[in-house]
């Protein structure tokens, strides 16, 4: 029999981030990924995040290299002197959900997502499930497959899944502080170490309609009407948690660390890796002082794109780093302090005892930093991103952590994983020294020899034969079948 060759374009997918920098940052990889791989990709963004994207990176020059890849952009709905920082995600969230139904729907009618030559229209979604809702309803309504991606770890998903129940047991509200120790029953294989600090911070809301938790828990109810879920994690991580989201969702890809998983591809390719998704100016010069510096003694301090902390709290770090004599590395995005603060407000006499051993920016290449021989450790927010990334560079962490998914993140890489120390809920200068002191010298053994046992399985898991590498190849080509 002779095999007809198909002279059909490829299909065109288009993927609809959260707007701010750690969905971005994944699903830009995402899209890249299934580019690499012959796709035809939209990358839907909105006018801010897009612009912001185009001045602080070379990313439309490195993607006109994939055939048939676009930029698109959509209004958030928001006044343009919004601020769409720290916090204020949650308001560009709450708008997009309101707001953009209509112009969704319209620009999938148009052929305004494709190109004239090739498919001009879209033959799979794939959104941040945080937007899941009113974008399940037109893809069911315009009969296009969507498939949501969540930008956090399973473990917290498969927490949010079960929010209804908790709230339905009487669990939720907090009933005050000397509450927050008290374990949770309705989340089936968290019921011996998850705790009420441990949940999400959204449900520390003592009013159980508040929009923000309201947001989190009514997504998610939408993620079983989608085709599939995508999740940026991998089997040896969270392998238990997923199967327990198999049974709500049967389907599900686990493809990452997708930063990792990019940057095996594009070796593979024999084409070279490079992040093109900072919102901020990144600042290189720090490279050069970790050059300096000896193997394993610097911990590097980042808290994301949005964790916003009160002056006393970043004064408490100070006093922390200072006391415990040990070399640092600290990015002080502009906004890090609430009102007009910045590291200006480091006293100056503090600043002058760490002049020796530690460093300032704004913003750093965060992935190449945790790669740095010099880094020994990482004090992070535990946003989901910097967590695989530190897994990815085997580099142990303290997690203070602010909000969302932030929580339930830490509480698994103390009590879960061992990866480090969990300082929830608590800013003291004593204790910051002593973790510090624990996490660089005292338990460094212990914390580094899981690091480097994580970081291995999590490169491997990208490799070709890998549970990640596999899951990648199959979303390429069950995508390739449902659009034929
Ligand atoms: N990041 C960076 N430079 C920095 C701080 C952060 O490149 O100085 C990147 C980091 O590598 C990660 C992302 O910003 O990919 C932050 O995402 P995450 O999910 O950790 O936290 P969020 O910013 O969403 O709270």
């Amino acid at each position: 029999m002779e095999h007809q060759v198909s002279h059909r374009p490829p299909p065109r997918v288009l993927v609809f981030p959260l707007p701010a920098q750690g969905p971005v940052n994944s699903m830009l990889k995402l899209a890249e990924l299934l580019a690499l791989e012959g796709l035809y990709v939209t990358f839907l963004n909105t006018h801010f995040t897009h612009n912001r994207l185009l001045l602080h990176t070379d990313m439309q020059a490195r993607f006109e290299t994939y055939p048939g890849f676009l930029f698109k952009t959509i209004s958030d709905g928001l006044p343009d002197d919004h601020p769409r920082s720290g916090d204020t995600i949650m308001e560009v969230i709450h708008s997009i959900n309101s707001e953009s139904k209509s112009i969704f729907k319209q620009l999938l009618l148009s052929n305004e997502l494709g190109t004239s030559e090739g498919n001009p229209l879209v033959s799979c979604i794939i959104v941040d499930g945080i937007f899941g809702g009113f974008t399940t309803d037109i893809a069911n309504e315009l009969h296009i497959p969507i498939i949501h991606f969540r930008t956090f770890g399973a473990c917290c998903i498969w927490v949010n899944m079960n929010i209804p129940n908790v709230i339905e047991a009487g669990e939720l509200p907090v009933r005050g502080e000397e509450d927050m120790d008290r374990l949770i029953k309705n989340v089936p294989a968290m019921e011996s170490f998850l705790r009420f600090r441990d949940l999400p911070s959204f449900c520390r809301a003592s009013d159980l309609t508040d929009p923000n938790l309201q947001v989190f828990v009514q997504q998610t109810l939408h993620s079983p009407r989608a085709q599939a879920i995508i999740l940026n994690t991998f089997e040896d991580l969270e392998g238990p948690i997923l199967s327990r989201i198999r049974t709500l969702c049967p389907n599900i890809y686990s493809i990452g660390p997708l930063h990792m998983q990019l940057k095996r591809r594009l070796a593979s390719k024999e084409s070279s890796f490079q992040s093109f998704n900072s919102l901020f100016e990144v600042d290189r010069s720090c490279m050069t002082w970790l050059d300096a510096q000896p193997p394993k003694t610097v911990i590097y301090i980042s808290f994301g794109s949005i964790t916003v902390m009160k002056i006393n709290q970043l004064i408490e770090f100070w006093y922390g780093l200072v006391n415990s004599n040990i070399r640092f590395l600290w990015v002080a995005r502009l906004d890090l302090v609430a009102g007009d603060g910045n590291h200006a407000q480091i006293p100056p006499e503090l600043l002058e005892k760490t002049k020796d051993r530690g460093f300032i920016v704004g913003w750093a290449p965060q992935e190449e930093v945790l790669a740095h021989p010099a880094v020994g450790g990482f004090l992070t927010h535990s946003g989901w991103n910097s967590i695989l990334e530190s897994i990815v560079a085997a580099v142990p962490m303290i997690c203070w952590p602010y909000f969302a998914d932030q929580q339930v993140n830490s509480r698994f890489v103390s009590e879960v994983w061992k990866l480090g120390m969990d300082m929830k809920d608590v800013c003291d200068r004593k204790i910051i020294e002593k973790m510090l002191n624990d996490l660089m010298v005292e338990r460094n053994e212990e914390f580094s020899k899981a690091a480097n046992k994580m970081g291995r399985l999590a490169r491997q898991s990208v490799h070709k034969g890998g549970s990640s590498y596999h899951n990648l190849d199959r979303l390429i080509e069950d995508i390739r079948l449902t659009s034929s």
